[in-house]
């Protein structure tokens, strides 16, 4: 039997660690070929290796996003080097915690562009070449604290609550020419990122009923399921995986 996702080309940005990484490895699992881009070289090796350990197909696209032309870039690449983008994950994130009077105008800068800007332009790229094939799939990683009112994260929850009303107008806009747009929405989880919150992630991962932070594994197979044909009938969804944090 064919695999999941065998013939699918796929991209994923920030697929060198956390979300990301687990999102490429699940994916490539289920037969695809990706495409991991990130900034940091041997972390961009480091899972193309594990990938193809496995007997999956994975490259390293080196890109710094942070505008539209660094978008446009990556999307040129990744078209280049995989031949099309089937499969588009939108999980590169910067995600600054501090008092609002602390925030610079380059914190929110760095924060709008990396969240929404590049999510934007990659999506401009590649979503109208998915919808002339017909088909394609658009998965954005957004956060439970786009929901929520919390202190100190109001920056980064505004640039995740933009991405998740991008994904429904782009839902809208592209899903009646074949390309499904999505988003998970994971609540605390254990990467590189949140390494430095120690006990707080605990905390936070305590306020929901699972009790404690997720995995990136776990966030990955949300991904994976809305990247493929199982989901056939999901589009615009924003898919909590929060361990049920936003629904208390
Ligand atoms: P992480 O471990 O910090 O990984 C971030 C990834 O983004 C890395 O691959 C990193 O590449 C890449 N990246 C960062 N800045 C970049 C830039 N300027 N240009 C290109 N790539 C860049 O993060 P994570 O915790 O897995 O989070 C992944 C996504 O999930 C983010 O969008 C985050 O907002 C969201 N999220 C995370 C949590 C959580 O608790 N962890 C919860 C909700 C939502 P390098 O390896 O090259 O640095």
């Amino acid at each position: 039997m064919a695999s999941a996702l065998s013939e699918v080309s796929a991209l994923v940005t920030g697929g060198t660690s956390g979300i990301g990484r687990a999102a490429a490895v699940e994916l490539a699992r289920l037969g695809a070929r990706v495409a991991v881009s990130g900034r940091d070289q041997q972390r961009g090796k480091d899972v193309v290796a594990e990938i193809g350990t496995a007997g999956g197909s994975a490259e390293f696209i080196a890109a710094d996003l942070r505008d539209a032309a660094s978008a446009r870039t990556l999307a040129g690449r990744a078209v280049e080097q995989l031949g099309r983008v089937d499969v588009l994950v939108n999980n590169a994130g910067v995600f600054p915690y501090g008092p609002t009077e602390q925030m610079t105008e380059a914190d929110f800068d760095a924060v709008f562009g990396l969240n929404v800007k590049v999510p934007y332009f990659l999506v401009a790229e590649l979503a109208p070449k998915m919808a002339e094939r017909g088909g394609g799939a658009i998965i954005n990683i957004t956060t439970m604290v786009a929901e929520l009112g919390t202190v100190d994260e109001g920056l980064y929850g505004a640039s995740k609550a933009a991405l998740a009303l991008l994904t429904k107008s782009w839902a809208a806009e592209y899903g009646p020419r074949g390309v499904r747009v999505n988003a998970v929405s994971p609540g605390p989880t254990r990467t590189r990122g949140t390494a430095a919150w120690g006990e707080a992630l605990d905390q936070l991962a305590a306020q929901g009923p699972a009790g404690r932070p997720g995995t990136p594994e776990e966030i990955a197979e949300a991904i994976a399921f809305l990247a493929g044909d199982r989901a056939s009938f999901i589009h615009g969804a924003v898919l909590p995986v929060d361990g049920g944090r936003t629904a208390v």
